[in-house]
C-alpha cells in the first residue's frame, strides 16, 4: 500500500484527495489576494485540460493487458504546460490533476515560463519487463498525440520514471513528427541525447540550495547551516538518494533512510553511496550494514535536525505530526504534507520549505534542457548549476519576504477585504506554504489579465 493511501483511524476525518488538499492550499492563500476576481479565481483552481486514455499492450508473456493513462494541464498562461509521468499503481486523474496544480505554481515561484502539468499512468512498474514498459510508454505517447509537444506539454520523469523512459518518449514523438527538431518535448533526457548535465541530480541539488539558503536567513531558529545537521530521508529513488549523497558532501549526517520496503537508522552515520549500492543490490536499503530497521512511520519521527520526505504524497499528516522531531522540512516529494499538519507544525515553531519551492531544481533544469534543445547547445554542469542555484535563492529571497510582507500587513489586508465584502474567518500569519501560493497565484493571476482574456 503506498503512502499516500496509508490513513489510519486517527486520520480518517482528513480528506486525503490530494486534488481537496491542492484545491484548499489554493483557497487559504487565495483569502490573502482580495483583489483576485472570484471567477479569475475559479479558473486559476481548476485544470485546463485533463486527457484520459485507456491502452492495450502484449505483454511479454504474451497476454494482453489494458492500461489507463492520465495527462493533465494545469495552466498554460505563463508557458506550456510542464510535469513528470509517473507509474504506479496507486495513481489517480485526481493524484495527477493535483501534481499538475503544483507544477503551475512551482513554475510560477522559480519565474520559469512553463505551466503547470503533470501525467501517470496507472501501472505497477515492478512486475512489468523493461520491453512491457517501452511499450506502455509508447502507446501512451502516441495516444496522446499532439496534446504534447516542445511548445504545448513537455514531460519529464517522476516517480518510477527515468531517462530511459523519456528517451522513448523522445522517440515515439520523434516518429510521428520527423523533419523537425523535437529535442524539447521531453525533458530529463539521457545527456548523450540532448539531455542536460545536472538535470539528474537538479530536483536534491536545488532543494539543497534552498535549505541552505532559508538557513542563512535565519529562517530556522538554532540551524544556520547544513554542516553538521543530522539529516533524515523518506524515500530512496532520485530525489531522495541524490539529496542524501549532496546534503552529505557539504557536511550533514544522514541518520535514517527508507525505501517502500522500510528504513534503516544509524546514529553515527550512513553513507549515502554504500546505501544505494545496498539497494541497486538488493531492491532496497533495509538490511544495509550496521544499521538498525526502522518502519516508515518511526521515520519520520526521528529527532533530526532535517527532514527531507521524498517519496509520495501525504506521509505528514494529523495523525503524525505532533510526532514529527525535525526542525525543518524540507520537502523534495510532492505534496507530502496535508493541511492539518501544515497548521499543526506551524504551530510547533518547525518550519516547512514547501514542495513548489524546494523541488523546484527539477523543472528549472528541464527549462534550462529545453533551452539547450531549442538552440542545438550544450552547457557546461558548472553553469547549469550556477545558474539553477541563482534561481533557488531568488526564489527562496521572494518566498521569505513575501511572508514578511503578508505577516506584517494582515490588517490592512483585512481591510481591503471588508471593503469589497469579502468574509470568513480573521486572517492569520500564513506559513512559507502560503506565502509561496500567494506569490505564485499573483503572478499568473497578473500574466492572465495582461494577456487579456481571449477573445
Ligand atoms: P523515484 O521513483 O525515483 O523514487 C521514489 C522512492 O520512494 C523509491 O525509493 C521508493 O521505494 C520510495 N517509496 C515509495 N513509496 C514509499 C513509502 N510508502 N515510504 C517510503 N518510501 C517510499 O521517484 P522520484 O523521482 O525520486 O520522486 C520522488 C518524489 O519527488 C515524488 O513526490 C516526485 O513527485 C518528487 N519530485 C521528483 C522530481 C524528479 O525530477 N524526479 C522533481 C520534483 C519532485
Amino acid at each position: 500500500m503506498s503512502a499516500k493511501t496509508k490513513s489510519p483511524d486517527k486520520a480518517a476525518a482528513e480528506d486525503l484527495n490530494p486534488y481537496h488538499i491542492a484545491q484548499q492550499q489554493f483557497d487559504a492563500a487565495a483569502r490573502y489576494v482580495p483583489q483576485l476576481d472570484p471567477g479569475l479565481a475559479v479558473f486559476l483552481k481548476q485544470p485546463s485540460r485533463m486527457i484520459i486514455v485507456e491502452f492495450p499492450i502484449e505483454t511479454a508473456s504474451g497476454e494482453v493487458r489494458n492500461y489507463v493513462g492520465y495527462r493533465c494541464l494545469h495552466n498554460a498562461a505563463r508557458g506550456p504546460g510542464k510535469g513528470g509521468i509517473r507509474y504506479h499503481p496507486d495513481v489517480t486523474a485526481d493524484e495527477v490533476r493535483a501534481l499538475a496544480s503544483w507544477m503551475t505554481w512551482k513554475c510560477a515561484v522559480l519565474d520559469v515560463p512553463f505551466g503547470g502539468a503533470k501525467g501517470g499512468i496507472v501501472c505497477n512498474p515492478k512486475q512489468r519487463t523493461k520491453d512491457d514498459l517501452r511499450k506502455i510508454t509508447r502507446r501512451f505517447i502516441a495516444e496522446l498525440g499532439d496534446a504534447i509537444g516542445p511548445y504545448v506539454d513537455i514531460p519529464a520523469p517522476d516517480v518510477n520514471t527515468n531517462a530511459e523512459t523519456m528517451a522513448w518518449i523522445y522517440d515515439t514523438y520523434e516518429m510521428m513528427h520527423k523533419g523537425q527538431n523535437n529535442l524539447g518535448v521531453v525533458t530529463g533526457k539521457p545527456v548523450e541525447m540532448g539531455g542536460s548535465l545536472g538535470r539528474r541530480e537538479a530536483t536534491s541539488r536545488g532543494c539543497l540550495f534552498c535549505t541552505q539558503q532559508a538557513l542563512a536567513r535565519g529562517v530556522v531558529p538554532g540551524l544556520d547551516t547544513v554542516k553538521g545537521a543530522t539529516v533524515v530521508v523518506q524515500g530512496y529513488g532520485n530525489a531522495g538518494a541524490i539529496a542524501a549523497q549532496l546534503y552529505a558532501e557539504q557536511g550533514a549526517r544522514i541518520i535514517a533512510v527508507s525505501d517502500s520496503r522500510g528504513g534503516i537508522y544509524n546514529p553515527e552515520g550512513i553513507d549515502p553511496l554504500g546505501a544505494l549500492k545496498h539497494k541497486q543490490e538488493t531492491g532496497s536499503v533495509v538490511g544495509y550494514g550496521g544499521c538498525q530497521e526502522v518502519s516508515n512511520e518511526a521515520l519520520l519521527a526521528t529527532p533530526c535536525d532535517i527532514l527531507i520526505p521524498a517519496a509520495l504524497e501525504n506521509v505528514i499528516r494529523a495523525d503524525n505530526a505532533a510526532q514529527i522531531k525535525a526542525k525543518v522540512i524540507a520537502e523534495a516529494a510532492n505534496g507530502p504534507t496535508t493541511p492539518a499538519a501544515d497548521r499543526m507544525l506551524f504551530e510547533r515553531g518547525i518550519v516547512v520549505l514547501p514542495d513548489i519551492l524546494a523541488n523546484a531544481g527539477g523543472v528549472t533544469v528541464s527549462y534550462y534542457e529545453w533551452v539547450q534543445n531549442n538552440e542545438n547547445e550544450q552547457w557546461e554542469e558548472d553553469e547549469v548549476n550556477g545558474k539553477m542555484r541563482k534561481k533557488m535563492v531568488k526564489a527562496t529571497d521572494a518566498v521569505i519576504e513575501k511572508q514578511k510582507e503578508i505577516n506584517a500587513s494582515l490588517d490592512a489586508l483585512e481591510n481591503e477585504r471588508k471593503k469589497r465584502g469579502l468574509g470568513g474567518a480573521p486572517l492569520e500569519p500564513v506559513d512559507l506554504r502560503t506565502a509561496a501560493y500567494i506569490l505564485a497565484v499573483s503572478r499568473v493571476a497578473n500574466v492572465t489579465l495582461a494577456r487579456g482574456i481571449w477573445p
